[in-house]
């Protein structure tokens, strides 16, 4: 019998409709049994630097791509994006005065949340890619099969993806993802026998998305009971009332660096609705971390049918955060960015002035558009000009 205090299971948004749930629970077990990716006292150093960053004493810089795939682990991938975050962090430095806290949206950023559970190609409806953790990007229904098998490919892949950053590493650096697909994080979630707390270790930081952050979902409850720093994405349907809930939920310890609101409003809207929610979490005395992401409101499809954003757009919600940040005397906490280190074709604008006409050339996102790398500096260096001016 169910014991009557047992709660019921809360609803998890942008689950995978896994054809094999045996399967599935094999492999999460099989998961449990392997070793954590990352340490408590690690995601704790995290969770310093981030209270520094809510303090206007440092600042995030996140990145990385959008859907990371199994591939991007490969040595070459992870050390060009880290290279490519240090030397955007490198710009920022000198007019902050403090070091920027680098965090790689990678070594597991395997997993994505879509808009449609199937698409249309050519005349076949399939399966949508939910990323390389859940299902294969190409087109064909055996691809498109979500494949349990693929939890434990997912973490030998954030493995090589750890060790390559753990043995460059002159920087500190830690890792993060969407904490989405909740057999996976849940198998990595470990009790510190030092202290008792419960982590996810399967990255530093978990974020949850503009999808999955529901204040009685299974996404917020899994957030609420790991001690990890985690942020919640916060775009342009969120109110003061789902601020104040996602903290009290999340955070209601008010432990300093552990909660970050992510916003991402789009640059038409970012002026008018991010101070409500910034100047009610300080009426409250919440002190999130407040971090932009630029991209995710500022996405568009072109007529030929490629999602794009433009730079110019990417940079004025960047300004508007701060200009919000700046009215209300609150601080600017860090910069979330899709990028790629290669010269791909993804986002048009930028100093090299991309057209959509650009945009054929070499675009290979298996999801949204990133900046490439000249784009990225740049933004980077106007970013420090935010800082001065
Ligand atoms: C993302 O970060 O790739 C994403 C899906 O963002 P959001 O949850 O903000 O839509
Ligand atoms: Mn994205």
């Amino acid at each position: 019998m169910t014991p009557a205090t047992l709660a019921p299971p809360r609803p998890a948004a942008q689950q995978p409709d896994w054809p094999d749930r045996t399967a599935l629970l094999a492999a999460a077990r099989e998961l449990s049994d392997r070793p954590p990716l990352v340490r408590p006292e690690e995601c704790d150093r995290l969770r310093g630097r981030l209270a520094e960053a809510a303090t206007g004493h440092g600042f995030l810089l996140q990145g990385g791509d959008c859907a990371e795939t199994f591939a991007d682990t490969a040595p070459g991938p992870v050390r060009a994006k880290l290279a490519l975050l240090a030397e955007a962090a490198a710009l920022i430095e000198p007019s902050l005065g403090r070091p920027v806290t680098v965090l790689g949206r990678m070594a597991g950023q395997f997993a994505k949340p879509r808009s449609q559970p199937t698409e249309l190609v050519d005349g076949v409806v399939l399966p949508v890619y939910r990323g390389d953790l859940v299902n294969g990007a190409e087109p064909t229904a055996g691809s498109r099969r979500p494949d349990p098998t693929r939890l434990l490919r997912a973490y030998d892949h954030a493995h090589d993806a750890v060790s390559v950053a753990r043995e460059g590493a002159g920087r500190e650096f830690f890792t993060s993802h969407e904490a989405l697909i909740l057999e996976y994080e849940n198998a990595l979630t470990r009790r510190d026998p030092a202290t008792g707390d419960r982590y996810g270790l399967s990255g530093h930081y978990l974020w949850l998305g503009e999808r999955t952050r529901q204040h009685h979902g299974a996404h917020v409850e899994f957030a609420a009971t790991v001690a990890n720093p985690v942020g919640v994405k916060l775009g342009p349907t969120a109110d003061a009332d789902d601020v104040l809930a996602l903290a009290a939920r999340i955070d209601p310890d008010r432990v300093p660096g552990r909660l970050s609101f992510i916003t991402r409003m789009g640059s038409d809207r970012i002026r008018d609705l991010m101070p409500v929610l910034v100047e009610k979490a300080r009426a409250e005395g919440i002190e999130a971390v407040w971090v932009c992401d630029p991209m995710h409101g500022n996405t568009y499809t072109t007529s030929g049918g490629l999602k794009t954003r433009r730079y110019d757009d990417v940079l004025d919600e960047v300004r508007g955060f701060f200009e919000v940040h700046r009215e209300l005397g609150t601080r600017p906490g860090g910069l979330h960015l899709e990028f790629s280190a290669d010269a791909v074709t993804e986002c048009v604008g930028g100093p090299e002035a991309l057209t959509e006409a650009d945009l054929a050339e070499r675009y290979t996102s298996t999801c949204d558009p990133r900046l490439n790398r000249v784009q990225t500096l740049a933004l980077a260096g106007a970013v420090a000009g935010m800082f001065t001016g």
